[in-house]
């Protein structure tokens, strides 16, 4: 297998360390890939070509961006299969998942292919004859991202494809865990021609790279999915040079199921909601509220649904729920699960993992698993659990059930489940969260900006607000 390269300059380069670092397929932890052991200076090396490439590709006409975007879309649906195949390789989801993320993603260039041709600046009237009064919208330069691992492709896009939209040359540096995916990507925007400086990649050592954005000037916007951790990190590092910033941090997502619901519709929902990715999305049900007129019929319906779902390897027929990232995923469910036992949650079914490969870090399964009886006190309530893991919890009314949901430092998605219109409307207005599924268990779209309140992050992807974040605005006062 050979030795993939980072993108620097419109070129495939190697590390000047020489070193690579292998990437595990976490199902099997057979190799899927080995990466440059990039750093500082590489990292320093792409932001001069980002910053040397950002004036001929800022004064390109929208449509003639627009255009390697829709190529670049092209390329992404013509070889899905394969993007997809290494995307499960390396992350794990079942295959049909990495199919749909690849699609989802795509979507993310499409849209903001087009919307590039809408970045609309203003004339406001003026307080004196001889005066005009203009707004510009312009790129706000170089960008640097860094994502994740649980959305190898769409995470990517969701940055890269409005950055380029807006003007901007881009620097990204993938999640060491998850890169192949992202280098696959790249190599297809070189097919689509993109001039060689506006897009590059480097991978490698987080803190280093990460240094080299935050400490360089030229650097004018950060975009970044990841944990509340590093998010809190890097807010502070952007201060020294006034970056702009966008961060789509952690959740824990509330599920409210009224007693006026839908059961099987609810239980669809929450499935959808938190097993995809084997519940390792930011936008997982991770907190299921049920009204207790509903909670019998709904238990029995979810421990249904729940214990059926097929758990292996992602790339085998019929699999739902693919391995956990890693070792130190698989200790923290496996926790939460010890922790809401021994406090006095009842296991409603699952409960259990197993280990299947030779190599320490790879090959962890959980099964699906739904608690009942679980209480404020428990590490699963306060704590996002990243994992296949429901914990039900009843309250009496509806502000018991809001004041539940809003209960918590995180702000990402909130899912309502009701047949009531002004109960939808009313909990909706009132759930201090920045996305909210109503009857709707998988509420991301390209055209809807993605985002949350409180410890969840700043700025939203999606939508006309996802490009708004790679603009400045200028008002220019002109007098005639
Ligand atoms: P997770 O816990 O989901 O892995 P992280 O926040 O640790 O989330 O990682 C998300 C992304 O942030 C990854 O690409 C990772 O390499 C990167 N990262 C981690 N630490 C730093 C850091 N100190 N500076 C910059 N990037 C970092």
């Amino acid at each position: 297998m050979e030795n993939s390269l980072m993108f620097i300059d419109g070129a495939w380069v190697e590390p000047d360390s020489g070193e690579y670092f292998p990437v595990l397929n976490p199902a099997t932890g057979e190799l899927a890939g080995s990466v440059p052991n990039g750093g500082y200076a590489e990292a320093v090396r792409a932001i001069d070509a980002a910053h040397l490439a950002f004036a001929d590709w800022s004064a390109h006409t929208a449509e003639e961006r627009a255009e390697y975007l829709m190529t670049w879309h092209r390329l992404i649906m013509q070889n899905l299969d394969d993007l997809a195949a290494t995307l499960t390789m390396e992350q794990g989801k079942p295959l049909a998942e990495a199919k749909g993320e690849i699609g989802y993603g795509a979507k993310f260039i499409e849209w903001y292919a087009e919307e590039a041709k809408r970045v609309y600046g203003s004339t406001i009237p003026a307080s004196a004859r001889n005066k005009r009064v203009v707004v510009l919208r312009q790129p706000v330069g170089v960008v640097a991202a860094i994502t994740p691992w649980n959305f190898p492709a769409a995470m990517v896009t969701r940055k890269i494809a409005p950055a380029l939209a807006a003007g901007c040359t881009v620097i990204l540096k993938p999640a060491e865990q998850t890169p192949l995916t992202s280098i696959k990507l790249y190599q297809l925007l070189e097919q689509a021609g993109l001039p060689k400086g506006v897009a590059n990649l480097v991978t490698g050592d987080a803190v280093l790279i990460g240094k080299a954005f935050m400490e360089d000037s030229r650097v004018r916007k950060i975009t970044f999915t990841g944990s509340t951790e590093v998010g809190k990190l890097l807010m502070k590092q952007a201060a020294d040079t006034m970056k702009n910033i966008s961060l789509e941090l952690g959740g824990h997502a509330p599920f409210l199921v009224f007693d006026d619901a839908d059961v099987e519709s609810a239980v669809k929902g929450v499935i959808a909601s938190k097993f995809r990715n084997a519940g390792q999305t930011c936008i997982c049900a991770n907190r299921i509220l049920v009204q207790e007129g509903a909670a019998d019929r709904f238990i029995a319906l979810f421990k249904k649904e729940a214990s059926a779902l097929k758990v292996g390897n992602g790339l085998e027929e019929g699999t739902v729920i693919g391995p956990l990232i890693d070792k130190a995923g698989y200790e923290k469910v496996s926790l939460h699960v010890q922790d809401a036992l021994a406090k006095g949650a009842h296991l409603v079914c699952g409960g259990e993992g197993f280990h299947q490969s030779d190599e320490e870090d790879a090959g962890y399964f959980y099964q699906p698993t739904v608690l009942s009886g679980v209480t404020a006190d428990m590490r699963i309530m306060q704590e996002e659990t990243f994992g296949p893991v429901a914990p039900v919890v009843t309250f009496k009314t509806e502000e018991e059930g809001i004041r539940m949901a809003n209960d918590s430092v995180y702000g990402l998605a909130a899912y309502v489940f009701t047949e009531s219109l002004s109960r939808a409307i009313r909990v909706g207005e009132k759930l201090e969260f920045g996305i909210v599924g109503i009857n709707d268990g998988a509420p991301s779209t390209a055209q809807a900006p993605f985002g949350g309140f409180k410890e969840s992050g700043l700025g939203r992807e999606g939508g006309k607000e996802g490009i708004e974040s790679f603009l400045e605005t200028k008002f220019m006062s002109i007098g005639i």
